[in-house]
């Protein structure tokens, strides 16, 4: 196994440069909690994370919320070690609860092609929701191949392969505290 060594705080070796600052993201979920708040006020939420990008934002996002909330988890496979999305969506892990006549969020993220968000909306909505929107702290919108319907959103970045702040490469940097693009080196890019 080999470890390269990468640069932290200090930007460099790994990564090329940070796109969203822990202080960013920090300020960001506290403004989309606020607005959440208002908009489910006086009703029981379930917030559904997608494994295991959306850990951090979850967990960020939910502290802040003052509004009754709920939280269970989904796996799904779309990239496995590469970069790309497949479009191919795999359940890896269903959820625990019952979605009939639930107000659901969906907390993500990253929608980059928005294949894989637009198919777990296909799937969650036929399981009865009373309503169904969607959270994500980050969009790439050169990216997209399908348009997904955002409710809340965190920043839009560019078109570049991005890890921290849960996000991956081949496992590694998720626990990064900021968003930075990943030097192509690392990929072979
Ligand atoms: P999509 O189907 O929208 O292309 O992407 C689905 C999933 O791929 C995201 O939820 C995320 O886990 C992963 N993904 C997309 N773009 C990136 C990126 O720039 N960096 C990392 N680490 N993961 C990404
Ligand atoms: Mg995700
Ligand atoms: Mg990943």
């Amino acid at each position: 196994m080999t470890t390269q060594a990468w640069n932290y705080p200090e930007v460099g070796g790994d990564l090329v440069e940070i796109v969203v600052s822990e202080e960013q993201i920090r300020q960001r979920l506290s403004e989309m909690a606020a607005r959440i708040d208002e908009d489910y006020a006086g009703e029981e939420v379930l917030l559904i994370g997608v494994l295991k990008g959306a850990a951090m934002v979850m967990s960020d996002l939910m502290r802040h919320l003052r509004s009754d909330v709920s939280m269970d988890w989904m796996a799904v496979s779309s990239y496995g070690k590469g970069t790309k999305s497949s479009g191919v969506v795999r359940i890896l892990k269903d959820l625990d609860t019952d979605l009939t006549g639930r107000h659901v969020l969906i907390v993500e993220d990253i929608i980059d092609s928005g294949l894989t968000l637009s198919w777990l909306i296909e799937n969650l909505r036929s399981r009865g929701p009373a309503s169904l929107e969607i959270a994500t702290l980050l969009r790439k919108p050169e990216a997209a191949k399908v348009e997904v319907d955002v409710r809340y959103l965190g920043f839009d970045i560019a078109n570049e392969f991005v890890v921290g702040y849960g996000l991956d490469y081949a496992e590694r940097y998720r626990q990064l505290p900021f968003v930075a693009v990943l030097a192509p080196h690392v990929y072979g890019g």
